[in-house]
Formats: structure tokens, C-alpha cells, sequence
């Protein structure tokens, strides 16, 4: 049976990269019929150091932009890893089939870790396989994510086939990753050759979901552009990633293609362009951002929600853990 699943670190307040890559698209999945699973992977946040209490504070705001964007918890399970402990327990044993050379080979490993590999904690080296068990716990066979995490999504079914060769068992399913739309990519509003991240130290490089309209409007008019008008064609976007990059954010921000958006701004200077983008994303933002304040007002409400969601993903987790420690042989009385 199809399944989804995706998840999102706390690693820092959410970014337009994020609603737009992640939120927005697992918002649209819930009308698909197939059963839905959204986690905030807060296992994964820590591979990097988070200071305790912004942890708790973003754990509880990635919930509150889930729910502000949509996310219906009597749709789909909303929940957060640490509270299914099957996820650590079946990233254990696929951190004993996953082999170091492809964890080596990642490139968000080779973002992350960068010069310094020898200090970077042994958490973030084996990231892919506590996300490969995030996603196998589930037998989930979609998992909607941006362009970034597709190099994982490849790996997660490495470590299936390797599972189910090396045990002679037909148990755990190909993930097919879900990659789509105009803003699969959201870049830095500073570096058209960087992605978007919560965790760049540049806010001015991101657009965050609580950023209030001034905040916005700055960002968008000082992003990095070339002095060129925007072109007639699409094609004309080759070799722009700056303007390129604005074009697909108005795209996805408006449920158009890039070529409709091109069609309509056709020769337009970034001085008209800009103000168009920033009031389309201010019209779109707005209502999410404070919606999610209010939410923030009562974290109790959150946690319960959380935990409900944590109960349901159990149901579907222990099994399949279950079944997987039978398969590897290990004595459950
Ligand atoms: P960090 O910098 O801590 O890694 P992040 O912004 O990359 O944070 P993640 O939690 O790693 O966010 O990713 C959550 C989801 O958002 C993933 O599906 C990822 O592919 C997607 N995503 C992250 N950044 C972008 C982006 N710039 N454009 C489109 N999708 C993105
Ligand atoms: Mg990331």
C-alpha cells in the first residue's frame, strides 16, 4: 500500500525554502487519497549543536507552520521522532548496512561537515541512515521532499536493497522520491549558487515564515539580481540563477508555471518585478505567519497534538520494527 512520509528538522525557524520545497506540497499530498506522515525530525537537528531550549521552541514552531499551512492532524499523523523510539531503534541496525564510503560520498555530508570532518559529530556522518529507518519504519513508498534530499532518497533504497539481499527477505519497499514544481530549489536571496537553509548564518539570505511584511519587502529588494530586464523566454533564464531564482519563487508562490510568470513579466526591470514578488509573497505569507503565532500561544495544545500523533505513528512503526528484529534474528520473549 502507497504511504508517505517527510520530515523537517528543527534546526531553526522555517524558511520559504522549506514551505515551498516541503510544507506546501505535503499539504497538497493530504487530497491524494494515500495516508500521510509528517515529522519533525528533531533526532536529526541535533547532529548539529542546538542550544535546548531553542530546540524545544522550534520543535514546537515547525508544528505550529505544519498546522498554520495547512496540515490537518485528523488527515495526517503530525509528530515529532524523538517520541517514536523505533525510529533511533531501526536506524541502529541500518547503521550496520549502511557502508561508510556511501555516507562519505553525500553531499549534504560534505556541506555540512566541510573542512573539518574530524570534529563533526559521528551523528551527522550517519545521518542518511537514521533518515533511510525515518522512512522504512513507515514501509512508506512517497516521500515528497526538495531537490537537496534526493542524493538520501537514493541511498535509502541502497540500504533497502542491501536489508532485504543480505537477509534473503522481499521486506522492505523502493521509496520513490517526490520531486515537483517550480521551486524544487529555493537559492540564498544572497548566493544564486546556494540553497536556501535555516541554518545559513545570513538572515538576510532567507525569507522565514515569521518574517513580518517590512522584513519581507527588505529582503526581496535587496536580493541579489543582475542588471538585466527579465527575458521573453524561459530559455533566457540560463545562466541568471539570481533572476531564475525570483522567477520560481513567484511561480510557486502563485500556482503558475515559470512560463505563464514569464509570459506576464516579460522585459519587466527587477525594479517592477520585485515589488510584484514582494506583495505576492506578503498576500501569501501573512496569513500562515500569524496564524502561527496564535498557535504558539498555547504550546500545550501543540504537545498534546504531538503526542496524539506519536501514538498513532506507533501503531504502524512497532510492527514493522518488530518483524524487522525477527528477520535479523534477534530473541524477543
Ligand atoms: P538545515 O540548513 O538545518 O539543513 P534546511 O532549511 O535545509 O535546514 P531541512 O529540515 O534540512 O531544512 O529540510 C526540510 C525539507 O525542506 C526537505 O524536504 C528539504 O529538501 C526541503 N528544503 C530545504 N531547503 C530547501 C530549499 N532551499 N528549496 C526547496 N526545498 C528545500
Ligand atoms: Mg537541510
Amino acid at each position: 500500500t502507497p504511504r508517505v512520509f517527510s520530515g523537517i528538522q528543527p534546526s531553526g525557524g522555517l524558511t520559504l525554502g522549506n514551505y515551498l520545497g516541503a510544507i506546501k506540497r505535503f499539504v497538497d499530498m493530504q487530497d491524494s487519497g494515500i495516508q500521510t506522515l509528517y515529522c519533525m525530525v528533531d533526532l536529526h537537528a541535533i547532529t548539529v549543536w542546538q542550544d535546548p531550549a531553542a530546540l524545544t521552541r522550534n520543535t514546537r514552531e515547525l508544528a505550529a507552520g505544519y498546522l498554520a499551512a495547512g496540515i490537518d492532524p485528523a488527515r495526517s499523523i503530525l509528530f515529532n521522532q524523538s517520541q517514536v523510539p523505533e525510529h533511533a531503534q531501526l536506524g541502529w541496525i541500518f547503521n550496520c548496512v549502511a557502508r561508510m564510503g556511501w555516507m562519505g560520498r553525500m553531499t549534504q555530508w560534505k556541506d555540512k561537515a566541510g573542512k573539518n570532518a574530524e570534529n563533526a559529530s559521528l551523528g551527522l556522518f550517519g545521518y542518511p541512515a537514521l533518515m533511510a529507518a525515518d522512512i522504512l519504519v513507515y514501509h512508506a513508498t512517497h516521500v515528497p521532499v526538495g531537490e537537496d534530499q534526493k542524493q538520501h532518497i537514493e541511498l535509502t533504497r541502497d540500504i533497502a536493497a542491501k536489508f532485504n539481499h543480505d537477509y534473503g527477505v522481499d521486506f522492505f519497499p523502493m521509496t520513490e522520491p517526490v520531486i515537483e514544481g517550480a521551486a524544487t530549489r529555493v537559492m540564498s536571496l544572497r548566493d544564486g549558487s546556494r540553497k536556501m537553509s535555516k541554518s545559513d548564518p545570513s538572515d538576510m539570505s532567507r525569507i522565514n515564515m515569521t518574517d513580518d511584511a517590512d522584513a519581507i519587502a527588505k529582503k526581496i529588494r535587496k536580493a541579489k539580481t543582475d542588471p538585466e530586464p527579465l527575458p521573453e523566454t524561459v530559455e533566457g533564464l540560463k545562466d541568471r540563477p539570481e533572476a531564475r531564482n525570483l522567477v520560481n519563487i513567484y511561480a510557486a508562490l502563485s500556482d503558475q508555471s515559470v512560463e505563464a510568470v514569464i509570459a506576464a513579466h516579460a522585459g519587466a526591470q527587477f525594479g517592477t518585478f520585485k515589488p510584484a514578488l514582494v506583495d505576492l509573497a506578503v498576500d501569501k505569507l501573512a496569513p500562515i505567519s500569524s496564524e502561527m503565532a496564535r498557535l504558539m500561544d498555547d504550546p500545550a495544545e501543540i504537545d498534546r497534538l504531538l503526542g496524539k500523533g506519536a501514538a498513532q505513528a506507533r501503531e504502524i512503526a512497532t510492527p514493522i520494527l518488530q518483524k524487522t528484529y525477527d528477520i535479523v534474528g534477534m530473541v524477543r520473549s
